[in-house]
């Protein structure tokens, strides 16, 4: 592998879509084809040293090692749960750390990944969201999870989902989340189609309505949490910039396709978005809408100032909504004793003040 800090005037070729590829090897004097052959090795193949790609001329080859660089996000832990989920701490090219998660038969094996270092929204109940916003990551970086996972876990060849649901807003890191999912989707690379991308966002509205023209249109998850904004506005900052209502509106104008659903996220806070009634309200809001309803029990954590509902409570809430029509689904909480749960991210041991230090959580 060619360490991209080492040729700082090298291009990132993990950061090119195929096309850009094509363009750039054009330039050079090389067919464009090649940059399928190339797709291949980065993706399907999992290598990332040109020297290697050996259906490729010796001349290309120079020509990539002389002015191309691939980094690769390297593995620092992998810690596997009795549940089978899977935590990896990814190193990046400057030293910054963010975890994927691999969760296993959901039903499909599913890969949870990070768009940004930190986050800005600061969401009360997630530790991200206590750290400010690190930096975006690149789409090389948001694949490069991909490229390591599928690697480590002997699924290149396989079907698999990816949910953006990590460390951050894929919305507020817009145009590098979109990049990330036609590299995922180009055929000569991963060929994972939009319909098995989940993007989940917390309500960035222009963002949204943006994605709402999108050729590559993943599934759509909503972080909720609360049905009203007085109650949203405690728990999700943003609520006061786009409230409740001016969601759920471009909600119901989002182009959902044929046998999908808009998923809404729900995280169950003790005595704080749990009863009866709230259950009925976020029904009542909901009404028309081709949706459903993930109910997360909170994962307490330390530094995290709300406590996981009963079993009572979190059933009655759940029954509430389906008794009103409501699909509804109550997330099992897998990984929690390798910290792999969703809100239960935390890359330790670095130092903040040198924009490091992280603690992460699902949006
Ligand atoms: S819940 Fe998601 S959007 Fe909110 S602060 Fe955490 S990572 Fe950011």
């Amino acid at each position: 592998m060619i360490d991209q800090q080492e040729h700082p005037v090298a291009i990132a070729l993990h950061e090119l879509e195929r096309l850009s590829l094509e363009d750039a090897l054009a330039t050079r004097g090389h067919q464009r084809f090649h940059a399928r052959q190339i797709f291949r090795w980065l993706y399907r193949r999992g290598v990332d040293d040109v020297a290697a790609m050996t259906d490729l001329s010796r001349d290309l080859r120079d020509t990539l090692a002389r002015e191309f660089a691939v980094s690769t996000p390297q593995l620092v832990v992998r810690e596997r749960s009795t549940d089978g989920t899977e935590k990896f701490l990814l190193r990046l090219a400057d030293g910054r750390q963010v975890e994927s998660v691999f969760i296993p038969d959901t039903p499909a094996q599913t890969f949870c990944i990070s768009t940004q270092v930190g986050c800005a929204m600061a969401c009360a109940f997630c530790l991200t969201g206590k750290m400010g916003l690190v930096r975006n990551l690149s789409a090389g970086e948001i694949v490069g999870q991909v490229r390591v996972l599928a690697g480590a876990l002997d699924l290149r060849d396989k079907a698999f989902n990816i949910v953006l649901m990590g460390m951050g807003e894929p919305l507020h890191n817009y145009d590098e989340t979109m990049k990330a999912l036609r590299i995922l989707a180009d055929a000569h690379g991963f060929g994972l189609p939009p319909r098995r991308v989940t993007l989940s966002t917390v309500g960035l509205l222009p963002a949204l309505e943006r994605l709402a023209q999108e050729p590559i249109m993943p599934n759509l998850a909503v972080s909720l949490h609360a049905p009203t904004d007085a109650q949203r506005g405690e728990l999700v900052p943003l609520n006061r910039k786009y409230g409740v209502a001016d969601i759920i509106a471009a909600c119901r104008k989002f182009p959902v396709k044929k046998r999908s659903r808009i998923t809404f996220e729900y995280v169950l806070l003790a005595g704080v978005n749990d009863t009866p009634e709230d259950a009925v309200r976020l029904a009542r809001l909901l009404a028309g809408l081709k949706s459903k309803v993930n109910v997360i029990p909170l994962n307490a954590a330390p530094g995290i100032p709300f406590t996981r509902p009963s079993d009572e409570t979190i059933d009655r809430f759940a029954a509430t909504l389906a008794e009103r029509g409501v699909l509804v689904s109550v997330r099992k909480s897998r990984g929690r004793d390798i910290r792999a749960a969703c809100g239960q991210l935390i890359v330790e041991g670095q130092n903040r003040s040198a924009g490091q230090k992280l603690a992460i959580a699902m949006s």
